[in-house]
């Protein structure tokens, strides 16, 4: 049985902070393969200016250049509809035969939960991943594992690393105010952030 897992994310800008959890992940659960999923028009941020998907999906091709297990996937891009991670999942898990799909998130994606579309078919169609993230207590993500696993009767697998303090909103007003980020994103991604004029 193979061991595959999803990365959503609307990865605006794709940086360290992902590679970090997906890296983990594959020492962690011993993943045959990684599929990043760039978000075609995510729901909850559709009120927000989102960089085009064409832009994200180049910065993150070009960020995980080398890596023989990670691949990118335009499945929810393609979609012209709203991508949702039950749909994905669900699609992933009857294209893919003999395989176990994970899903991995960061401990904001478990805090808000409940606010996912069709949570139950999410974690029937998925081993869930959670990864700790800077700014969220232990004690508190513990709490809302518990309440998510007895509410939905799954597990969830709860990963618990050295936290790298990086986000795409961190890199964005970072940008706005000139200062330094090119250590926070793989080189590749840096030279299209510059190229494109991003986030200025
Ligand atoms: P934004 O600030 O715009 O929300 P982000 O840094 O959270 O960006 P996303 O593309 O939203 O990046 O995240 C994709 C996935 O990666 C989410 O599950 C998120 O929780 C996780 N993630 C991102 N950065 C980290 C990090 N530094 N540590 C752990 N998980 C992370
Ligand atoms: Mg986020």
């Amino acid at each position: 049985m193979k061991k595959k897992a999803i990365l959503g994310g609307t990865f605006d800008p794709f940086h360290n902070g992902h590679l970090n959890i997906a890296y983990e992940s594959i020492y962690k659960l011993g993943l045959d393969e990684i599929i990043f999923m760039p978000t075609g028009n995510p729901p909850h941020k559709s009120d927000k200016k989102v960089t085009n998907a064409e832009l994200r999906y180049e910065m993150v091709m070009s960020g995980i250049k080398g890596e023989s297990k990670f691949k990118v996937s335009k499945y929810e891009i393609n979609k012209s509809s709203f991508s949702y991670t039950y749909e994905t999942l669900k699609y992933f898990n009857s294209k893919e035969k003999n395989t176990e799909i994970y899903f991995i998130t960061g401990a904001d994606c478990l805090m808000e939960l409940n606010l996912w579309k069709n949570v139950n078919e999410i974690l029937q169609n998925c081993k869930f991943v959670v990864f700790n993230r800077p700014g969220y207590i232990y004690e508190d993500i513990m709490l809302q594992k518990k309440k998510v696993e007895e509410k939905y009767d799954s597990k969830i697998i709860f990963i618990d690393i050295p936290l790298l303090d990086i986000s795409s909103t961190q890199i964005r007003e970072k940008i706005k105010c000139h200062e330094e980020i090119s250590y926070l994103v793989p080189k590749e991604v840096y030279g299209i952030i510059k190229a494109n004029k991003l986030y200025i």
